[in-house]
């Protein structure tokens, strides 16, 4: 009896936090309007894909999968003037670098133009459409407002003859660009301005990626979308909030070109993220105006920009899963992201010691050309990623800040006369300093005790501090570059003439790094934890054997919270 009670309480946990999608399509699925689910991911290819779409991706696929049914990749390339075979590859490259497998179902808007010109047609002998000589601007003023009702267009009750001979001879070319468009008939007096009659052909003389110079005439998006949905059997055609008012022409399309599967449109808020550019058009212009290294460059969010920075896919997933499904918009703050990046980094990455910012320390009383090979854990909190060698010798590198001629109170590093010791090898006392003629140190002295060997077992005193080095004999050099926000978040994402507030310090560049010598066989995207100053993946465009290049993904410190009411 408890058992079952038990059991019911677990089955209606998993129903309550189900996401509103889902129970839409569970509650079609109970009542038989459709038997499986299929969902698409529909990019437009004018540009590269963000962490929005990602959103969008993981969704769709996520579903498709939780109901054993289809994930589609379609390319809603019905409009020829922006379309770039660029962002084909570039998008087919993140969709499937983010895990969602599309299998052999890879479509194109543009394979569908003739269909979509048999359903106007079709719309055309119902007398449900119609071609219109007005001009865009007269269209305009003839749609009405939100406050007052649309007039019909004059050209309103052409006969079915006259308009199917005029939307062929639209096909043929006869008439020029912005002269003739078809048009649904449906309702100028409508409260929804969509309804008012919408465009749903025209003339646009333009060669197409795809299709050449095949059409001169190409559908409107509103008309477009369900058309492909229902071709491909979508079953639930998954879009943003803005759309919400664009559904009942959606509904309308599906219901009069009759299909008898009628996919159904369903909406959710976009993914924003605070203090980050996501909109294409910002994007775009940071890239032509050269501030940024192409749409890939680190500090952008692009899903190309994110996988250059070291990012992974689990980490997005569960980013993704993180920010839930909802109905009303709102921004994530990008620590979140930061946050999922490194709880997924934590226990599969080495913890390697680099020096970013080195200065000389040397070791008096160690001998002059001895190199000892110390046997240090790949990770402490992950056993099973074993062991490896790093050399110790004589000369070392440290961080340059982790020495002070005159500490603060409560700095435990190095000082005169201070002991502390040396991650996973020796304690050191620093024994003197030197300077150059501006007042920067250039060595630093110390001498070592044999008898504190890290798992040597030694108890007999305790130091306050840690610090990591890098051998100098046998050091690895690389160029590390290390990020903040684009946005300059303290004066907010926009100037008062609408530019963006760059963050002047969004790229730093430390040229010469020293590293563990491990470090060198480092390919592209592999990742690491550097100790003490966060997670780094070789950069996959500038990086190569000779000279190493690290991305810094994350530092290890945040100030940030899982919130307590998250979806996780
Ligand atoms: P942008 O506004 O960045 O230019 P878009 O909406 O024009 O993006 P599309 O290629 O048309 O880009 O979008 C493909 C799919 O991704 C659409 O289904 C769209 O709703 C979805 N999408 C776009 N931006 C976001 C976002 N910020 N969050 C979630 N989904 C998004
Ligand atoms: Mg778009």
């Amino acid at each position: 009896m408890e058992l079952e009670r038990g059991a019911e309480r677990e089955a209606e946990k998993e129903t309550v936090s189900k996401n509103f999608i889902e129970q839409i399509i569970e509650k079609d699925l109970a009542e038989g309007h459709c038997k499986t689910v299929c969902t698409r991911f529909p990019p437009e290819p004018n540009g590269y894909l963000h962490i929005g779409h990602a959103k969008s991706i993981l969704l769709n696929y996520g579903l498709a999968k939780e109901y054993g049914g289809k994930f589609n990749l379609r390319f809603d390339d019905t409009n020829p003037t922006k379309e770039k075979t660029e962002f084909v590859e570039s998008i087919k490259a993140d969709v499937a670098w983010l895990g969602a497998d599309w299998e052999d179902r890879l479509f194109f808007a543009s394979d569908y133009f003739e269909q979509m010109y048999e359903a106007a047609v079709k719309l055309i002998k119902k007398g449900k459409a119609f071609v219109c000589d007005l001009s865009a601007d007269e269209i305009r003023e003839y749609r009405g407002t939100l406050t007052e009702p649309g007039r019909e267009s004059p050209y309103r009750n052409r006969s079915v003859e006259e308009n199917l001979e005029l939307f062929e001879n639209m096909k043929n070319g006869v008439y020029e660009d912005g002269s003739k468009v078809l048009r649904a008939k449906i309702d100028m007096a409508s409260p929804n301005i969509n309804m008012r009659d919408p465009v749903i052909y025209r003339v646009a003389h333009m060669s197409h990626h795809n299709t050449g110079d095949k059409w001169c005439i190409y559908p409107m998006y509103d008309f477009a979308h369900p058309i492909e949905d229902a071709i491909e059997g979508v079953t639930h055609s998954i879009c943003t909030l803005e759309f919400e008012d664009h559904r009942p022409l959606y509904d309308w399309v599906v219901r009069e070109v009759e299909y008898e599967q009628p996919p159904k449109q369903i909406e959710f808020a976009k993914l924003y993220l605070t203090n980050v550019v996501t909109g294409k058009r910002y994007i775009k212009k940071l890239v032509e105006d050269g501030i940024v290294d192409g749409w890939d460059d680190p500090r952008l969010v692009s899903i190309a920009a994110l996988r250059r920075r070291g990012f992974t896919p689990e980490s997005i997933q569960k980013f993704v899963e993180l920010c839930g499904i909802s109905k009303s918009n709102s921004s994530v703050d990008y620590a979140m992201l930061e946050y999922c990046i490194r709880e997924d980094l934590k226990l599969k990455r080495p913890r390697m010691m680099a020096v970013l910012d080195p200065v000389k320390l040397i070791i008096d009383n160690y001998p002059e050309d001895q190199i000892e090979y110390l046997d240090v854990e790949m990770n402490l909190e992950n056993p099973e990623l074993g062991m490896r060698k790093v050399p110790f010798g004589r000369e070392l590198y440290i961080e340059r800040d982790d020495f002070m001629e005159e500490p603060p109170k409560k700095y435990f590093r190095l000082f005169p006369g201070n002991e502390v010791r040396l991650m996973g090898a020796y304690f050191v006392k620093c024994v003197g300093f030197e300077k150059d003629a501006e007042g920067n140190v250039t060595e630093i002295h110390c001498t070592y005790d044999p008898e504190t060997k890290c798992g040597s077992g030694f108890t007999g005193r305790k130091v306050k501090g840690t610090i990591h080095w890098v051998a100098a004999k046998t050091a690895a050099r690389a160029e590390v570059r290390l990020y903040e926000n684009i946005i300059d978040e303290e004066k907010g994402v926009y100037n008062e003439d609408g530019s963006l507030n760059l963050n002047p310090n969004s790229l730093t560049v430390r040229k010469d790094c020293l590293l563990e010598p491990a470090l060198a066989d480092a390919k592209a995207y592999d990742s690491f934890q550097f100790v003490r100053q966060g997670f780094f993946c070789v950069d996959a465009k500038d990086s190569c054997p000779d000279a190493l290049v690290f991305n810094r993904i994350v530092s290890l410190k945040s100030s940030f919270k899982l919130p307590q009411n998250g979806n996780s």
